[in-house]
């Protein structure tokens, strides 16, 4: 049974509380892709436009110092919640995309040559497929993956023949997109080290949802988005070890980043500015913080242990829908995350009868084409869960399916 009191937690957020024009209260089942967020965190972005918004580390001024303090106060709860050693290896971005495309592009554009090779998995989100694979293109350098198991799990007795002394970096998923699967990022990161190999975790779908101490992964980087996680939209993390950090070149150029510039040359900043170029996502960033307390405050295995019992609810009321089957491993090693197709129906048919009633799904490939193609499908239905959903609304999305299925079959 959940440890969080959801009356408490769901009165936190108003959107929580809408109905549709048929009257049906919002089933907000759609977190993978975004999550919602607490007053706490809009009352932050509004006070911050209300009293203290200036762009920051610039101004001489008033605001801009209480601005910068902010930001700077979102980048020590960001250090502390991920357990990283250091301010510095918190930069800034605009979310999991850029993070790992700044990876991509700084530290692979200098260490990468022809024929060293990049390891991904089949389960990943485009995101840390296509920034590989234009490196891949501007270097040479080979792409493999790790293959998944039937039950979408990652089939490590392939890593001993995949990783070798070519291999360079290692990219992963920490949780799924789709199957929701768990991965043993731990293992992977020992053996990547063993050969020489660095490792970026995709963390976008286990920040939000399961305590990550960094330090304990021992990641090289790890990339993960604001909005997935009760904060803004277009705030991000990368997380990266300092030494690593420090001898990239920067990946964008302009203000902030710059130590000293003339007319033909520039010296970086040092970290973590050498990263941030530009106005970063000022009110954004300082709304990370609410964000991180709010997570904090309901404590994140709480969180996790709630979303697993609602996706293995949900693997209980889905289990008899006719021709219904859920992608990925067995409800004990994935995340909240519940994946379906249903024989001979489109997943976008069954995804607007779902918000006919009110129940917000995704359907399609999730970013994730591979894997949909490595599964013989091509789409799936993904509810996906977060700390302010209920068993009610478990029950409404079954009751939606099998209606569903009566309707369309
Ligand atoms: N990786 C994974 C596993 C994701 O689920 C997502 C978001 N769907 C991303 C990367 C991309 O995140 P963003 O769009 O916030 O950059």
């Amino acid at each position: 049974e959940s440890q969080l009191d959801l009356e408490r937690i769901r009165a936190d957020f108003p959107i929580l509380h809408q109905v549709d024009d048929e009257n049906n209260l919002l089933v907000y089942l759609d977190n993978g892709a975004s999550s919602q967020r607490p007053k706490s965190v809009i009352d932050c972005l509004t006070d911050v436009y209300q009293r203290y918004y200036a762009n920051v580390h610039r101004g001489a001024h008033r605001l801009s110092g209480e601005s910068t303090d902010l930001f700077e106060v979102a980048r020590k709860a960001t250090q502390r919640f991920l357990n990283a050693a250091s301010e510095n290896e918190v930069i800034f971005t605009s979310g999991t995309t850029m993070g790992i495309n700044l990876v991509a592009r700084s530290w692979g554009d200098a260490n990468l040559q022809t024929g060293d090779e990049i390891l991904l998995t089949e389960m990943e989100h485009h995101s840390n497929l296509v920034p590989w694979h234009q490196l891949a293109q501007r270097t040479g350098a080979v792409i493999k993956a790790i293959p998944i198991t039937e039950d979408g799990q990652l089939d490590l007795d392939f890593l001993p023949k995949l990783l070798t002394e070519r291999t360079k970096m290692v990219a992963l998923a920490a949780v799924s997109n789709v199957l929701g699967t768990i991965n043993p990022v731990g293992r992977v990161v020992e053996a990547a080290h063993a050969v020489g190999a660095k490792v970026l975790v995709d963390a976008a779908q286990a920040v939000p949802h399961e305590a990550i101490d960094v330090q304990r992964w021992d990641a090289d980087f790890v990339a993960f988005s604001g909005h997935k996680m009760l904060g803004p939209s277009g705030v991000g993390v990368l997380y990266g070890k300092e030494s690593i950090l420090d001898e990239m070149p920067p990946f964008l150029g302009g203000g902030s980043m710059i130590d000293i510039v003339e007319i033909d040359r520039f010296t970086p900043a040092m970290l973590p500015a050498k990263f941030e170029a530009g106005t970063p996502p000022i009110a954004d960033a300082i709304a990370m913080t609410p964000a991180i307390e709010y997570l904090e405050k309901v404590g994140l295995s709480a969180i996790l242990q709630h979303e697993q019992s609602l996706a293995a609810y949900a693997h209980q009321l889905l289990a008899d829908v006719p021709g219904l089957r859920i992608l990925g491993p067995d409800v004990t090693k994935k995340a909240g995350i519940v994946s379906f197709v249903i024989d001979g129906l489109a997943a976008s048919d069954i995804a607007t009868f779902l918000d006919g009633r009110g129940v917000a799904v995704r359907e399609g490939h999730h970013c994730t084409l591979p894997l949909h193609k490595k599964l013989g499908i091509s789409a799936s239905v993904r509810a996906s869960f977060y700390l302010y959903n209920t068993r009610e609304e478990v029950e409404k999305l079954a009751d939606a399916v099998r209606t569903s299925v009566d309707f369309f079959g």
